[in-house]
């Protein structure tokens, strides 16, 4: 976590189309940039996450209305981590920011605590984060909440806790998308925020239960919060790579072996960055099975 990081700026100029009205601006690998949704209907465009920081905040913003012309925008955030939604000043008054509650009290209780973790991570993030206004929610639910954005119909769904105690999927029915946020990522060794002392509130269990769930929903286009798109079947290898990783600290009276342990999952993904996430994985489940009566 203490890497230092390179500008971690979100290029419009290469976003895509990956449907009919669904648009991706990528987060081209590059660390600290999320992979970011736009859904278009007649009426409205809903926006998924919108960077790190006011500037990327406002390109994302600017890319949004060049792209609504003139229909309603609204932006979901995937969960409240400083890339996916400390951009959201730019939104305030020109847009309904809706997140789930438990994520909307999340990012009341620790946003400003990752504010300056975050802007521990190298100049180049500390400037991306400068004029940083930490901004709430303009509607929030329960559950889920269907948003009809005119002949289409968009689900926000309350998962946590898993990867962060808030997180929301957005899922599109019809046309079998699921924005899944950092719940997957593609390409990189799960992001487990376990931080003791200052961030316990990930559940590598129910994060597991939930990754199995939405891929039992079958055929779909998978949206991660970082990485290329992908489909169910990353769910799949996900849920794998936890249910290993809790099998390997399962036993409360054995002491981590944490080298052992990345040895043997980067022998199974030698593909995959983010070597550092293994050993957070590893103590978040030792943590647990430890803490166990
Ligand atoms: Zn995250």
């Amino acid at each position: 976590m203490t890497d230092i990081h390179p500008a971690p700026t979100v290029k419009p100029e290469n976003a895509f189309l990956l449907a009919d009205g669904v648009h991706v601006i990528p987060d081209q690998g590059v660390p600290l940039v999320p992979n970011i949704g736009l859904i278009e209907g007649r009426e409205a465009v809903l926006v998924v996450d919108c960077g790190m920081g006011p500037a990327n905040g406002a390109t994302v913003f600017d890319w949004a209305q060049g792209l609504a012309r003139g229909r309603r925008i609204l932006l979901a955030l995937s969960h409240f981590h400083p890339e996916h939604a400390f951009g959201a000043q730019a939104f305030a008054g020109r847009a309904e920011i809706i997140v789930n509650t438990l994520q909307a009290e999340e990012a009341h209780d620790k946003a400003a605590a990752y504010l300056e973790m975050f802007k521990g991570f190298g100049p180049e993030v500390a400037a991306a984060l400068e004029r940083t206004v930490l901004t709430a929610p303009t509607q929030t639910y329960s559950n889920r909440l269907e948003i009809d954005l005119g002949g289409r119909v968009v689900t926000l769904q309350e998962v946590g806790p898993a990867h962060t105690r808030g997180d929301q999927i957005i899922w599109l029915e019809n046309e079998r998308i699921l924005f899944a946020g950092d719940l997957a990522e593609e390409g990189m060794f799960p992001i487990f925020p376990w931080f003791p002392g200052q961030d316990t509130d990930l559940d590598g269990q129910r994060w597991q239960e939930v990754l199995t769930a939405l891929e039992a929903r079958g055929r779909m286009t998978l949206v991660p919060g970082h990485g290329r798109i992908s489909d169910q079947g990353l769910l799949a290898v996900l849920a794998g790579y936890m249910q290993d990783m809790q099998g390997l600290c399962a036993d409360p009276a054995t002491e981590l072996d944490i080298p052992a342990i990345e040895r043997h999952f980067t022998g199974r993904h030698p593909d995959w960055q983010g070597k550092e996430w293994i050993g957070f994985a590893a103590r978040h489940y030792k943590d647990v099975a430890r803490s166990r009566p």
